[in-house]
């Protein structure tokens, strides 16, 4: 968990799961999975297990607790609809996300098949409530476009794209149902090459659509130095958010307490 992210389009991180397994070419150089495996089997830290998958039901009231208004990236170190979280987990998740509406919750994955499939299922409740964005990451055509597609067919109320690692031109997207889009390009040691055209291309859509877009980074061995420029201006836009009042604290303590134990 942190309550000051480092991530541009949000305000803090939740992870009720850590760990996770590499599943299509936007992951290649997972910045979780690099960070996850600096502290395995340091004694007593939270990555002690590096980056294998498991559950931190400790976590699940965390949000909860969170007395003002935040945008809460879920899962930046995992990615909740792994095959190896139970639905009763994501559930849980999602009853916690559904219940402190105070908050707004990003919830980005490349499992869209199975978002979509909870969604229209086990997960309707959560679906519907306009300040719990669904998002899906889109890295290229093969792998990204037909999670699109999974995403906008869904039940979600507010669908995502994180356009991130953009590996490659995405030509056409259907936009139809998204209500937005954040584009930026990988950083660190080994990023691969972004080009202009293509951020260019995914904006373009996005304006002729109505999209708000997001630009978050052209990335790079050091993306300090690259910025967030795109054509001379920054795009900083998000869908409308919703504001609910904060419930009281004690149904707040008591409710996480509850969700948490029935899984520790
Ligand atoms: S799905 Fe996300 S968290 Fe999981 S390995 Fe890929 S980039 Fe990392």
């Amino acid at each position: 968990m942190s309550l000051d992210s480092a991530i541009e389009w949000t305000d803090a991180t939740w992870n009720p799961v850590r760990g996770c397994t590499k599943i299509s070419p936007g992951c290649k150089h997972c910045y979780a999975e690099t960070f996850a495996e600096r502290f395995r089997d340091v004694k007593g830290h939270p990555y002690e297990q590096g980056f294998d998958l498991r559950l931190v039901p400790e976590k699940l009231g965390e949000p909860l607790r969170w007395r003002s208004p935040k945008m809460i990236f879920v899962n930046s170190m995992s990615d909740l609809f792994h095959d190896k979280v139970s639905d009763s987990y994501i559930i849980a998740v999602a009853q916690v996300m559904a219940a402190a509406k105070w908050h707004t919750f990003q919830v980005l994955t490349k499992r869209a098949g199975r978002l979509s499939r909870l969604l229209g299922s086990t997960l309707r409740f959560a679906a519907n409530q306009p300040h719990i964005w669904w998002g899906v990451s889109v890295e290229d055509r093969k792998y990204g476009l037909p999670r699109v597609d999974d995403l906008r067919l869904s039940k979600a109320k507010v669908r995502f794209l994180s356009v991130e690692p953009l590996l490659e031109d995405l030509g056409p997207i259907r936009l139809d149902g998204i209500h937005w889009v954040i584009v930026g390009g990988e950083s660190g040691p080994g990023a691969r090459p972004m080009k202009a055209e293509w951020v260019i291309s995914v904006k373009d859509q996005c304006i002729r659509s109505g999209v708000p877009f997001f630009f978050k980074q052209w990335g790079g061995v050091r993306k300090s130095i690259t910025g967030r420029k795109l054509q001379g201006r920054t795009f900083d836009e998000f869908p409308e958010r919703v504001r609910n009042p904060v419930m009281p604290a004690q149904t707040c303590l008591t409710l996480a307490s509850t969700i948490e134990s029935s899984f520790s």
